[in-house]
């Protein structure tokens, strides 16, 4: 295909692959997104260590009661164009889009203590079964193959579908998960948790608490965008 026509398609949101091309910007590059659109994505921003809420290194609510993971690690900040390209991933089946998606990420992890396995966050089936699959699980998998971490897709399962955390306050959120997770074996010393967005964080910070108390010592946090 000639990169104007496979532009074209791009542009038009077709699912075709863009060959050689960066997939924000459309420009020749031989990664999946460009080091420009790259640099432009990790516009150095202070964060919480701990959660990587924007602000100070330690923010308030960390301070005053630390959540219980031990560190977020995000590939962007949430917003577009990026979040265009996690709509396509998610809603329109591009499933290829899990390279540039993780690319971001990758970046960050090159000096981050990698931990002995990845952890997807669950989909109760129901909701697998409507959408197709569980994209935490694609990204996972991506993110396992380029760093050689083993993924440990089963460990945490999900026990009922719960309704959709959006819209609701904070306690209710905790409350709408509370006995949702459980775990299907023993758990390692240390894992990461992958999800494509952390929004509040009280879903990670719910299976967090479950690994912790099965004996978990360190839980990081893998997200391609913080809200
Ligand atoms: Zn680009
Ligand atoms: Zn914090």
């Amino acid at each position: 295909m000639t990169s104007a026509f496979s532009r074209i398609l791009a542009r038009l949101g077709a699912q075709a692959k863009p060959e050689g091309l960066c997939w924000l910007c459309l420009e020749p590059s031989a990664l999946p997104l460009c080091s420009c659109c790259l640099a432009d994505l990790h516009r150095p921003q202070s964060r919480c260590r701990r959660c990587a809420e924007p602000g100070p290194a330690l923010c308030r609510q960390c301070a005053r009661q630390p959540p219980p993971f031990d560190e977020v690690h995000a590939g962007v900040p949430y917003g577009p164009p990026f979040s265009h390209l996690i709509h396509r991933f998610k809603y329109q089946r591009q499933w290829w889009l899990d390279a540039p998606l993780c690319q971001p990420l990758l970046a960050t992890l090159t000096a981050v203590d990698l931990p002995d396995c990845l952890v997807p966050v669950p989909m109760h089936w129901s909701r697998r079964l409507w959408r197709g699959f569980n994209q935490s699980v694609l990204l996972a998998n991506y993110l396992g193959k380029a760093l050689g971490v083993p993924v440990a897709a089963g460990l945490v399962q999900s026990n009922r579908a719960t309704a959709h955390q959006q819209g609701l306050g904070k306690r209710a959120r905790r409350q709408n998960l509370k006995g949702a997770f459980s775990l299907t074996g023993p758990v390692p010393r240390h894992l990461a948790l992958v999800d494509d967005v952390m929004t509040t964080g009280t879903t990670v910070a719910a299976l967090a608490q479950l690994l912790k108390a099965a004996g978990c010592e360190r839980v990081q946090v893998w997200c391609l965008a913080r809200a």
